[in-house]
């Protein structure tokens, strides 16, 4: 069984790619919104630019990701073959290898020898690979799975700023857009930071001043360029 401390990580770790997507689902979608609607045109045109930035975003999503854990799945995959391989030609210098990586962890000569002696004997190859890569199995990169979450999530984050605009009557859209999607950050930042032991109010805060940030920002060239052009 697994230490409870590890299972918090191990369930951080999905829980936060989910947030991080959804967060930029709605960060963007909306300011995107926000910049057209901020050119005072129908609300037909901001809806198919928060359809258009939802597609455009969950597949950037969806690539960026896919490429990120590729490359890093083949490079776990390289760095193990070469660990197993020198295992087999040099297991001596493989030995005193681990051996100095447990001194310098803080056991002594003796223990770090026998430590490294008895994992050697129980699985050389997982002993390397956990304490001299860093690779833990439950870690291990699935490209594939990881972009098609990411582009989910992100289409759910988006979803919230394109939704309330198609609900709301055309002279709430700015306000009503910037609402939903500031108290959902502020619900997102919360949990994810509850989740993680942080504190709930930081976390919500942290994630709302960005999305405000973003859509001031977005919105004030929406204006800008809307006027002027
Ligand atoms: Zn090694």
């Amino acid at each position: 069984m697994r230490h409870g401390e590890n299972h918090k990580v191990q369930h951080l770790g999905w829980l936060r790619a989910a947030v991080m997507g959804a967060n930029d689902g709605i960060i963007s979608t909306a300011s995107l919104m926000m910049g057209i609607a901020a050119t005072q045109t129908s609300t037909h045109a901001v809806l198919i630019t928060g359809v258009a930035g939802l597609v455009a975003g969950a597949l950037s999503m969806a690539a960026g990701e896919y490429v990120s854990v590729r490359s890093q799945a083949d490079t776990e995959a390289a760095d193990i073959e070469r660990e197993t391989q020198e295992l087999v030609e040099y297991p001596a210098a493989e030995l005193r290898e681990l051996t100095e990586i447990y001194i310098a962890r803080g056991l002594t000569r003796e223990l770090a020898q026998q430590v490294a002696t008895q994992l050697t004997a129980h699985d050389a190859l997982a002993a390397h690979a956990r304490d001299e890569l860093g690779i833990v199995e439950f870690l291990q990169a699935r490209p594939l799975q990881a972009a098609v979450t990411s582009a989910a999530t992100f289409a759910v984050g988006a979803f919230i700023p394109l939704v309330t605009a198609w609900l709301v009557p055309d002279k709430y859209l700015i306000t009503a857009v910037a609402a939903s999607s500031l108290v959902s950050l502020a619900v997102l930042g919360g949990l994810a930071a509850n989740v993680g032991g942080a504190s709930k109010f930081k976390g919500a805060l942290h994630v709302c001043c960005w999305g405000a940030v973003a859509m001031a920002l977005t919105g004030a060239v929406g204006h800008l360029f809307g006027v002027q052009l």
